[in-house]
Order: structure tokens, then C-alpha cells, then sequence
């Protein structure tokens, strides 16, 4: 087999696992949310943040992914939600088997929203349905503004463009501007949000954003 049927195969796989795991959480209702960034761009912090401002009238879960290490999930738990570590050894990438396993291994089976912070990768795990309903994709001031370009199948399957540390915008070449025109040109529908997870400033927006995700999808499912 070449290697381009063999990536067929594998990404086949995955996609029918994924509609597996689609069908799961719609039968909850639960949304889903994958997160993609480079290493460092502040995922595990973004989540930590919306764990303690998360709305008191929902349940969250987390899935966290890790090369090698149970670190994640060790600063997500004291927030006091079910959270599991996948750890891929080796694999640079979340795929659809490792969140069904992980969501066995999570314990919990009630949730509104579930977070999957997948690994620090720009490049495949966009390739990797996990069957969410959305993929949010960060970006942290400290990066190249540049960055939607060089990536661009991340941030065109991309629903959610968050970008990070803006309290550091400051001290580093970063243009706001061309960054999200750059983000714009990838994908023309991609919804922006700036925030620092550092400072707090704007995380009351991003949990807004959850907040309406959820009821938008309740509404859909009343009517
Ligand atoms: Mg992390
Ligand atoms: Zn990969």
C-alpha cells in the first residue's frame, strides 16, 4: 500500500469513528469543542480560565492531550470538573479512537460542554475529526501574524479564531490588523475573539460565546 492510501485508510477510520462519537454527543446534547494551536500558544491557560468562570448552570468536561505528560490535566483539575489526560506517546495529534477511549476512561458521563485540548500541532490534527462541533483555533500575539497563512487547513476548518496574550501585544511585532485579515482571507467566516488569559481581558466575551453556543444549539434541537 502507498503511503497516500494508507493516509486514506487511516483518515477513513477515523472519520467513521467520528461519526460515532457525533451521534454520542448529540444523544447528550453536549457541545463539543476542539482546540488546536501551537505548542505554547496557551490552550491548557484558556482552559483553566473558562473552567473558573464557566456559567454555574452547566457542566463541563475536559479531554486534554499530551505527548508525554499528565501536566495538563494536573492544573485543569482543581477546578473541580471531570478532566482526563490522553497521552498519544508520540503522536503529534488527537484522533478519533484515543477520545473515545479517553471519554471511557473520563467517568463521567453528564456534560453541556466538553473541551478537547489537542496537541500543540498547527499542522495535522485538523485533519482528524473528533467528531466536535467546533474547531477553535489559537494564536498567541508572541507568534507570527502571518501564521494563518502558513496553515491555512487549520484555520479554514476553523470556526473560532482566539487570539491570546494580547497583554504582551506591547512588546512584540505582532499587527493585530494583518493577523485577522490574514485569518479572514483563509477562511472569510471565521469568528475572532482577543483575549488574555493572563490579565482576564476578555475572557467574559469567550464564555459569552460558549454560553451562546449552547443555547443556539438547544434551540435548534426544541424547534
Ligand atoms: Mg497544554
Ligand atoms: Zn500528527
Amino acid at each position: 500500500m502507498s503511503r497516500i492510501d494508507l493516509r486514506e485508510k487511516v483518515l477513513n477510520e477515523n472519520d467513521r469513528i467520528a461519526g460515532e462519537l457525533r451521534e454520542r454527543f448529540a444523544r447528550k446534547n453536549a457541545l463539543v469543542l476542539n482546540f488546536i494551536s501551537s505548542p505554547g500558544a496557551g490552550k491548557t491557560a484558556l482552559l483553566e480560565q473558562t473552567l473558573r468562570w464557566f456559567p454555574k448552570k452547566l457542566k463541563a468536561a475536559t479531554l486534554t492531550g499530551d505527548i508525554e505528560t499528565e501536566n495538563d490535566a494536573e492544573r485543569i483539575a482543581p477546578y473541580g470538573f471531570p478532566v482526563k489526560q490522553i497521552t498519544t506517546g508520540g503522536a503529534c495529534h488527537l484522533d478519533a479512537r484515543m477520545v473515545e477511549r479517553g471519554l471511557d476512561e473520563l467517568g463521567a458521563d453528564e456534560y453541556d460542554v466538553l473541551f478537547i485540548e489537542n496537541i500543540g500541532n498547527l499542522v495535522c490534527p485538523s485533519s482528524f475529526d473528533l467528531g466536535e462541533e467546533a474547531k477553535i483555533v489559537l494564536l498567541s500575539v508572541t507568534e507570527g501574524d502571518d501564521k494563518p497563512f502558513k496553515y491555512p487547513s487549520t484555520f479554514v476548518r476553523a470556526d473560532l479564531l482566539i487570539i491570546n496574550k494580547i497583554d504582551l501585544a506591547p512588546y512584540v511585532d505582532f499587527d493585530m490588523m494583518k493577523a485577522r485579515k490574514a485569518a479572514r482571507k483563509v477562511n472569510p467566516n471565521i469568528e475572532i475573539l482577543e483575549l488574555s488569559c493572563k490579565t482576564g481581558d476578555g475572557i467574559k466575551e469567550w464564555v459569552h460565546w460558549i454560553q451562546k453556543k449552547v443555547h443556539l444549539k438547544r434551540k435548534a434541537i426544541a424547534s
